[in-house]
């Protein structure tokens, strides 16, 4: 298992925005976090990564607890977060962005350079010398996930990568998710069902800061009445 969540609870103040959150993924999984708004998907994420450190509970990332660790330190050991908002840095070319994110783990050799992004991603290669702010919505999520990998992930987060994007570029994001897949584990967050099940082998649902069900892709894209009650489908 490369992420164990058990139990954790988060605030935010005195909003206790998770309940007890539970999930685990195994290394090469590709997993969806289902939810509508304001059900606790960011804030998970951000629970794992270190952005809102859970007041309790445990965050196990390759069998250590990795709660209440620093953020970056969290990072520094392979867990990257594409958050919702992308956060491209604005006056910095592309490739200045790539630059930015560049991490090697002590004693591990490289397996992302700007070149092997330029290589796999050929539409950020065209656009390497333009101011990261001007690149359209989808292009700076294809950016933004690019980035993180520059920080060599072994565990990828996406916050909604679909969030604002129009249908032809949502394709091309699931195109990439599935891409990664091949070689990276990826939990990812979604508001509805289409789109997740048909990238993710297995999905949490989650309401009101709870994990509420379970299942794989294939039974749930069966269960209309459990989409219902929970997604906006
Ligand atoms: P969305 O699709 O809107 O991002 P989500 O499922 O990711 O939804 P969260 O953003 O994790 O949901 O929010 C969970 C709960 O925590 C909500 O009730 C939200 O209002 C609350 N919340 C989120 N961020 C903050 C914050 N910075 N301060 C206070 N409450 C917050």
């Amino acid at each position: 298992m490369i992420l164990e969540v058990d139990n954790i609870h988060t605030y935010y103040g005195e909003s206790h925005a998770l309940q007890g959150v539970s999930l685990t993924l195994q290394e090469g999984e590709t997993v969806c976090l289902l939810g509508r708004n304001g059900a606790g998907k960011s804030t998970t994420l951000r629970s794992i990564v270190g952005l809102t450190p859970p007041r309790s509970g445990r965050v196990v990332f390759r069998g250590k607890d990795i709660a209440g660790q620093p953020a970056y330190k969290i990072a520094r050991q392979g867990v990257g977060l594409v958050p919702e908002d992308r956060r491209i840095f604005p006056g910095l070319s592309v490739r200045e962005n790539l630059e930015v994110a560049r991490y090697q783990r002590p004693g591990e050799a490289p397996s992302w350079s700007i070149e092997r992004i330029f290589d796999e991603y050929p539409m950020l290669a065209e656009l390497a010398d333009q101011d990261g702010a001007t690149l359209s919505g989808g292009q700076q999520q294809m950016l933004a996930v690019a980035r993180s990998l520059m920080s060599e992930p072994r565990l990828l987060l996406l916050d909604e990568p679909n969030e604002g994007l129009a249908p032809v570029i949502v394709k091309q994001i699931g195109a990439l998710i599935d891409a990664l897949s091949a070689t990276t584990t990826i939990l990812f967050t979604d508001q509805s069902v289409h789109f997740a099940l048909k990238h993710a082998r297995r999905a949490y649902i989650l309401e009101k800061g709870m994990i509420v069900h379970e299942a794989s892709s294939q039974e749930l894209l069966a269960d209309t009445d459990t989409q219902q009650r929970y997604l906006s489908v």
